[in-house]
């Protein structure tokens, strides 16, 4: 059965080229649109194999995104690519610090992401 990926990301330009390029590779692609979408569709689909988020998005961040489902036993351990236009050295040591398993900065190589996306998946 294909992998689940949950895609967060504000920009529709964004969601749409990275499960543009997962769908080709034969994931299975959910998008959300920010960090509280992205909540109530971990909640109401069916089980997600890994998650990629931006981090600045409106309503919920995707370090309170990550913070808020690292808290929750069901996704705990679900692994999480941060995908942002924010490189600096203090944000990538929070976005690992809160939960995420690897950062890649924007604008990041596709087949860059679909490796490290199977690499997690392993
Ligand atoms: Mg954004």
């Amino acid at each position: 059965m294909s992998k689940h990926v949950l895609v967060v990301d504000d920009s529709k330009t964004i969601r749409n080229l990275v499960a543009f390029v997962l769908k080709s590779e034969g994931f299975k692609v959910t998008t959300a649109e920010d960090g509280l979408d992205a909540i109530e569709k971990l909640y109401n689909i069916e089980a997600v194999d890994l998650i990629v988020s931006d981090v600045n998005m409106p309503r919920m961040d995707g370090f309170t995104f990550i913070k808020n489902i690292r808290a929750q036993d069901a996704y705990k351990d679900i692994p999480i690519i941060v995908l942002s236009t924010e490189g600096q050295e203090d944000d990538i040591q929070t976005g690992i610090s809160l939960g995420a398993n690897l950062y890649m900065v924007k604008p990041a190589q596709p087949e860059k992401m679909v490796r490290n996306i199977k690499m997690l998946l392993g």
